[in-house]
């Protein structure tokens, strides 16, 4: 008998989870509150172990087709343009960077047709021994497992880890766009109390983000594109330009939370994915990564396990270590590369490191989180 799931959120998790449950030979629905999947967000990179995750999804190929190869962990810079490291002509380059939307719409291209409905707000959620039960639109749908995926902010993370605290602000805040600016490199560029970080993307477009320090969340500018012009607008080229290229609608202004660490990310036929999971600081580039290795980890449990139950402790007992250390390395690197104390030391430190010593350590294989590698999904269903 085929299995059946209710996968809830149709964000990149929520996508990479279809996808996996799919190629096991289960059945998914896919509920999106959105009535739209439109070019939703700014851009991301994805690093070799979220690469081996979309390979071991089927779509390895198409994804690095979306996606253009970027130097930003290569490319140390300060406001001034000096560099503290730089790519030469030939570096392995195993960061891919996409626009959000790009990645997503590979996701959603390899799923079979009708498997996401959008305008579907799932508002609660039960489960007992043998299946999970959600509500959406008034009406009660019902699956072997529930996977929920509805990012940071999770109705079902709040509905079944009642003592689970809210979202915990970290004290930083970006600014993120998107401009048409075709050749630029990827680079890092660390000022005092901040971090602007640019991407390549497809079609000659380029993304930005800059991070730093806010007392509060919410704090909101009336032109939030002279804002961050104002704070950055000096910084070395193309820094300047390309804010200026960016549609001042577009800028986007986000607050950044992280979710503390859960004691279990399992109850019953309910299964936590994500940033529903495990929100985290964006500074590693790891959150959506994390989420595409829980999509593929939660497969090959349910394959490879005699019960779901077994499949879920699995994959409990994986994810929860390796996200949950991610997300605390992430949120001491936004931390360092925020703080005006340890800039000008991460600066002197970085100017010293050997060129050959940084080059290994952003290699593809250069440190345990890229390392990752994904488990092997037995792929009956495509
Ligand atoms: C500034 C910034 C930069 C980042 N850069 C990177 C990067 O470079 N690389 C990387 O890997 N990650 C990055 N991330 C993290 C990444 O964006 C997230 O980890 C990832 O998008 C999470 O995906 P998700 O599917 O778990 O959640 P989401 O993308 O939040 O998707 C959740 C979905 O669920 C839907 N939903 C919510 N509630 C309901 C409901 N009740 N019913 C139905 N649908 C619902 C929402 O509409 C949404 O579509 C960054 C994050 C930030 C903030």
């Amino acid at each position: 008998m085929t299995r059946q799931a209710i996968v809830v959120g149709a964000g990149i998790g929520g996508l990479a989870t279809a996808l996996a449950l799919h190629r096991i030979g289960w059945q998914a629905t896919v509920l999106e509150r959105a009535a739209e999947l439109g070019e939703i967000g700014a851009g991301m990179s994805q690093a070799p172990n979220a690469l081996r995750a979309l390979a071991e999804l089927g779509v390895g190929e198409r994804a690095r087709a979306a996606g253009v190869p970027t130097d930003a962990s290569a490319n140390l810079r300060t406001p001034d343009g000096r560099y503290l490291q730089r790519a030469r002509p030939g570096d392995p380059r195993p960061l891919f960077a996409f626009h959000r939307a790009d990645l997503h719409g590979v996701l959603l291209e390899a799923l079979p047709a009708g498997w996401v409905r959008t305008n579907a707000e799932v508002t609660a959620v039960r489960q007992d021994a043998t299946s999970g039960t959600v509500i959406c639109d008034g009406t009660e749908l019902n699956a072997d497992l529930v996977v929920a995926a509805d990012g940071i902010g999770s109705t079902m993370r709040r509905q079944l880890w009642p003592q689970a605290p809210a979202p915990r602000f970290l004290g930083r805040t970006a600014w993120l766009g998107v401009a048409e600016m075709p050749g630029l490199p990827g680079s890092v560029t660390l000022g005092p109390g901040g971090y602007v970080l640019i991407h390549p993307l497809s079609r000659g477009r380029a993304y930005w983000a800059y991070v730093t320090t806010a007392r509060a969340p919410g704090i909101r500018y009336d032109d939030e594109k002279a804002e961050v012009a104002r704070r950055i607008g000096s910084w070395h080229d193309p820094i300047p330009a390309l804010v200026e290229a960016t549609p001042a609608g577009a800028v986007i202004h986000i607050d950044i939370h992280h979710v503390d660490p859960l004691p279990t990310y399992v109850r019953g036929r309910v299964v936590l994915l994500g940033d529903a999971a495990h929100a985290m600081s964006p500074d590693r580039g790891q959150g959506a990564g994390q989420s595409i290795e829980d999509a593929v980890v939660l497969a090959a449990a349910l394959a490879g396990e005699p019960t779901i139950e077994d499949a879920l402790r699995r994959y409990d007992a994986e994810r929860r270590p390796r996200t949950q250390a991610t997300a605390r390395g992430a949120g001491k690197d936004g931390q360092r590369l925020t703080s005006q104390v340890a800039h000008r030391a991460i600066v002197t430190m970085l100017r010293m490191v050997p060129a050959a010593l940084w080059r290994k350590g952003i290699a593809a294989d250069g440190n345990a989180t890229w390392r990752w590698q994904p488990p092997r999904l037995p792929a009956t269903g495509t």
